[in-house]
Parts: structure tokens; C-alpha cells; sequence
């Protein structure tokens, strides 16, 4: 999103503390399976809008990038205000409460907190698009992490008219780029700034919209994480592939054209 705040940036949590809560101890007014997710809700919500976005997040994703899928649950909870989350969370997870939603991962526990609020389905698309990231790969380089979580947030048919992209056509005019490596450099999501953020969704805006073989580039680094491998940083395993794709970026950007309807 542009013009982020801080409480409103939504991030990944791994604590080296064990934190399990017991979901369904809890009174839920809600409670569903459903294929990929299970939702525990403290207040009715349209759970078949939620599936239908989750859905969509995760066929786009497995389409882009073909990582196949993890087997875990992916627990849901959304909380029916601001205050009952800070105060389920704060005790156990006081970095989310500065958040409007966090993903959180322990071995194989996979959750997502949020509460109801008018950007609901933003962030459970952000969130969701993590938690299908690292059920998938051993590690997920944070540029690309937060990069595919920021632009899986708009649904496909929003991107062209997004506001992020008419700004960055227009920071890019003059010949300034997201500086890749700059991203690369990020020691940990905490030291993420909203520079950042726009950056890393430009970066992955341009590598799966650009062409067939962007797509492929991204899509081959990131199974060669999933097989094991460590390919390095991005940047620098792209040189003996496409090294121009360093640069396009920028031109990327100035070319595209903005949809105003
Ligand atoms: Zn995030």
C-alpha cells in the first residue's frame, strides 16, 4: 500500500519462544474448515468472500510459481476489534500489536491474526500469500517475501489502475530505479522501512509482469530454493542468466501504461 503507516504495516513474526495457543479453547462465533485455511472468527464475517480471495491468492501463486503445495493448516483468526486483538495478543505477541494483522510460524503451526476492519481482505491476502511462501520454501529472501505479499494484496484486475504503479512511473521518469541490492542488503524484516516495502513490490511487480522470461527467472530461483539449494542473492545469480534485468527495471516502469477505468 502506499503511504503505509507504521501500525499499519503488517509483517512475519518468528519467535524462538513456544507460543501455542489453544485456538479452540476459545468461544468462536465462527469456525470453519476449509481447503487451505481453517478460520476461527470472534464475530460473523463473510467466510465466502475470505475463501474466495484466499483461493484466488493461491491459484495465482501456484501458477506464477509452481512450488507445489505444503500440507500444513493455515490457521485463521480474526478478531471482531483493534482492542480484543491487542489484548489476545499482547501477552504472547506484543510485536503484533503495533500491526493490523501479522503472519506468525513456529515448526509446523502457521497462523494469521487480524481483526475486522475495512481493509480486511487486503490483509488477509498479504498474510496468506507468507504463510503459502514458507510452507513452500526453507527460506524466502525478505525482499521477495514482503515484495509477493505487497502485490498479491490487489486482485490481478486492480494492478493496472493502482495508484503504486502511476507513482512509480512517476518516480522513475528520470532515470531512478529500485535499487535491488539495496534490498538485498536488509538484515531483517523489523529494519524494513516503507521505502522498502515499495521497493521490493516494484521489484516483483516488474518480475511477474514484465515477460514470460522475468516470470521464469523468479520462478526458477525460487525452486531452486525450494530443491535446497542455495543460489544466492538474486542479483547476483541473474548475472550469468539476464544480467540487462538489473536495469529494465527502471524502464519497466516508465513504459507502462496507466489505466484510468
Ligand atoms: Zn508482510
Amino acid at each position: 500500500m502506499n503511504g503505509l503507516s507504521v501500525t499499519s504495516i503488517s509483517g512475519i513474526l518468528w519467535l524462538s519462544v513456544t507460543f501455542s495457543p489453544c485456538l479452540a479453547a476459545q468461544t468462536w462465533q465462527q469456525h470453519e474448515k476449509h481447503e487451505g485455511f481453517e478460520l476461527f472468527s470472534e464475530t460473523l464475517v463473510d467466510s465466502q468472500e475470505i475463501v474466495r480471495e484466499l483461493s484466488d491468492v493461491r491459484r495465482e501463486l501456484d501458477g506464477l510459481l509452481q512450488l507445489g503445495h505444503g500440507n500444513q493448516n493455515v490457521e485463521v483468526v480474526i478478531f471482531s476489534s483493534n482492542n480484543s486483538y491487542r489484548n489476545y495478543l499482547s501477552a504472547q505477541l506484543p510485536e503484533a500489536v503495533r500491526r493490523r494483522a501479522v503472519f506468525y510460524k513456529s515448526g509446523q503451526t502457521f497462523q494469521i491474526y487480524t481483526f475486522r476492519h475495512a481493509e480486511l481482505a487486503v490483509d488477509l491476502r498479504h498474510e496468506y500469500t507468507h504463510a503459502l511462501l514458507h510452507q513452500t520454501l526453507p527460506f524466502v529472501p525478505l525482499w521477495i517475501d514482503e515484495g509477493l505479499a505487497e502485490f498479491m494484496e490487489e486482485r490481478p484486475e486492480q494492478r493496472a489502475k493502482s495508484s503504486r504503479q502511476s507513482s512509480m512511473k512517476w518516480r522513475c521518469r528520470t532515470g531512478w530505479k529500485p535499487s535491488l541490492k539495496q534490498l538485498e542488503q536488509i538484515p531483517s524484516a523489523s529494519a524494513m522501512t516503507q521505502d522498502h516495502y515499495r521497493d521490493s513490490w516494484a521489484w516483483i511487480s516488474f518480475l511477474a509482469s514484465e515477460s514470460a522470461a522475468t516470470r521464469t527467472l523468479l520462478r526458477t530461483y525460487l525452486q531452486a530454493i525450494s530443491a535446497g539449494e542455495a543460489p544466492g542473492s538474486f542479483s547476483e545469480w541473474v548475472q550469468s542468466r539476464d544480467p540487462e534485468v538489473i536495469n529494465r527495471v527502471g524502464s519497466y516502469f516508465r513504459r507502462i501504461r496507466i489505466s484510468l477505468r
